[in-house]
């Protein structure tokens, strides 16, 4: 069991009140992961106190040097990869090999942030007038409050903190109180790759005490959240009262086309990985399958078949497929909506129940579970579930197809499994995604793009890389125009 603490004014520290949380593994309740700081107002206004300080500095370290500590912590996630990865199987409950994933792409985006030290590009472009020049330049923002899920309890702290710490922010970081452990640690790789104290400052305990008290603080300039759409869109109505910039990554209902010119054998994969990698809880993860009429019969006969052989159990077993849901309550969840599935008159193919076997009754255990008959306004098919249970809707053709993936209130990620390339084409048009697969599932993003969707599944600027991702939201522009031509001002204006 992990001892773990916050970390503020690069200090390791209890919460003021004394009390503590625990982090459970959900394929072993018996098992602790972490005893967690159960912290209160007065850690949150320590951490932004110091956070304010050091923006002071900070702001002013040259990038390229501020690049270079993120260089040396994704050189020690690397050579820590294994242990990082069996940690976050432990507390978060995904399979190991997914796990390691997760953690590749934080020192992915480690390397790459660390390389945007020596770039932070703006413009500078010619004006109108003789004897002037003009630029762009990127400025920090200030005070971060960055706030994170736990489905990727590294991945997802990386990919806000580095860009934020690159811009030349300094950060207070809430993460999820069901992966306080992984946070945790990955904040000790920043400490130990030389970040000056106050620069990034963790503090852990619940949404809606800590959580939400950081995003109203008056210390704090800016907002990056990734959860829940509810949570979210409560939080950009606080931020909007006060005028505060908030980004908001959210929920998603993702979905997968499947023609009837498709690669089947491609396609029923790519529908397993998507629909119950993760155990079905990626933002990204494909909960509705949706089938041309004419390859509907031949595809769920294949997609139950390849779903029965999944083995479920504790992540950290290779031969594990699909390992727990996250805890009670998402357990609780999963399994209601199930209830609500077949009472809605869906057609359970595969699973619909809680996995007990051996060691399993321990843990949140769900079969990975397949409706099909679904149709497009069911629960089901509109809510986003966040668990192993995939929909089959059945479509007359393409455009069909698109309008009942665009027919929900979501919109992160889709793709479409064809051989035509005029199908690919219209789809790649008219899916009304941020992201947008062909011929692979609605899983995978690469840092190096932007990342993030629309209508509720995001608000505001994008996560990740490429143009208009986490540099646009980490930093903002400052236009210089110097004027060296001695002339007055009205002579300027007449021109
Ligand atoms: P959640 O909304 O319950 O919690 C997310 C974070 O917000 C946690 O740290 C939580 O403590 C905090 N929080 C909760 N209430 C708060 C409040 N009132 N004020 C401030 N903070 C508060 O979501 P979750 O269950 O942790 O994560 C699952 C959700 O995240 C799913 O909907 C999933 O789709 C989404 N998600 C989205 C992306 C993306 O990039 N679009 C990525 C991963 C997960």
């Amino acid at each position: 069991m992990e001892p773990v603490k916050n970390y503020i004014n690069g200090k390791w520290v209890k919460a003021k009140s004394g009390k503590s949380f625990r982090s459970i593994n959900p394929a072993n309740k018996n098992e602790v992961v972490g005893v967690v700081p159960k912290s209160g107002r007065e850690d949150i206004d320590q951490a932004v106190k110091a956070a304010r300080e050091a923006y002071e500095s900070w702001q002013l370290t040259p990038a390229p040097r501020r690049g270079e500590i993120l260089f040396r912590a994704a050189e020690i996630l690397l050579r820590k990869k294994e242990s990082f990865g069996k940690l976050e199987t432990r507390e978060m409950g995904k399979i190991l090999s997914e796990a390691l994933g997760d953690v590749q792409e934080a020192i992915d985006m480690g390397y790459y942030m660390a390389g945007e030290g020596r770039r932070l590009s703006g413009e500078t472009v010619p004006s109108e007038l003789p004897n002037k020049d003009m630029k762009s330049v990127r400025v920090p923002m200030g005070v971060f409050g960055l706030i994170t899920p736990w489905n990727f309890p590294v991945a997802i702290p990386a990919w806000k903190v580095f860009p934020a710490l690159v811009c030349g922010n300094t950060v207070v970081f809430k993460p999820s109180s069901d992966t306080p452990v992984c946070a945790a640690k990955f904040v000790e790789v920043l400490a130990e790759a030389g970040l000056p104290k106050g620069v990034l400052n963790l503090v852990h305990g619940s949404g809606g005490e800590v959580g939400e008290y950081l995003v109203s603080h008056p210390g704090v300039d800016a907002i990056s959240f990734t959860g829940s759409f509810d949570t979210g869109k409560h939080l950009e109505a606080i931020c909007g009262a006060i005028h505060r910039m908030i980004v908001t990554e959210m929920g998603g209902k993702n979905a997968i086309i499947v023609m009837d010119d498709a690669n089947l054998d491609l396609a029923v994969e790519g529908a397993i990985w998507g629909g119950f990698g993760t155990t079905g809880q990626r933002c990204t993860a494909a909960s509705r399958i949706i089938v041309h009429k004419k390859a509907y019969k031949k595809f769920i006969e294949r997609f139950k078949t390849a779903g029965s052989y999944l083995s479920i159990g504790n992540g950290l077993q290779r031969e594990t497929d699909v390992g727990p849901v996250i805890n009670e309550s998402q357990f609780n969840k999963v399994l209601k909506y199930i209830e609500i599935g077949k009472k809605e008159g869906a057609k359970l193919i595969l699973g619909g129940k809680a996995y007990r076997k051996g060691s399993c009754s321990k843990g949140y255990f769900i079969e990975p579970t397949i409706f099909g008959e679904v149709t497009p306004e069911m629960r089901i098919a509109q809510e986003e579930i966040f668990g192993p249970v995939v929909s089959a809707i059945k479509a007359e053709d393409l455009e069909d197809a698109i309008q009942i993936v665009n027919h929900t209130p979501y919109g992160l990620s889709s793709a479409i499994y064809t051989q035509n390339v005029n199908s690919s084409a219209i789809a790649e048009r008219d899916l009304e995604t941020g992201i947008v697969y062909i011929n692979a599932s609605t899983i995978g993003a690469e840092i190096h793009l932007p990342f993030g969707g629309i209508k509720h599944s995001g608000y505001g600027r994008k996560e990740a890389g490429g143009r208009g991702g986490a540099l646009d939201t980490y930093s903002r522009w400052k236009v210089i125009y110097r004027d060296f031509s001695g002339q007055l001002q009205k002579a300027q204006i007449d021109k």
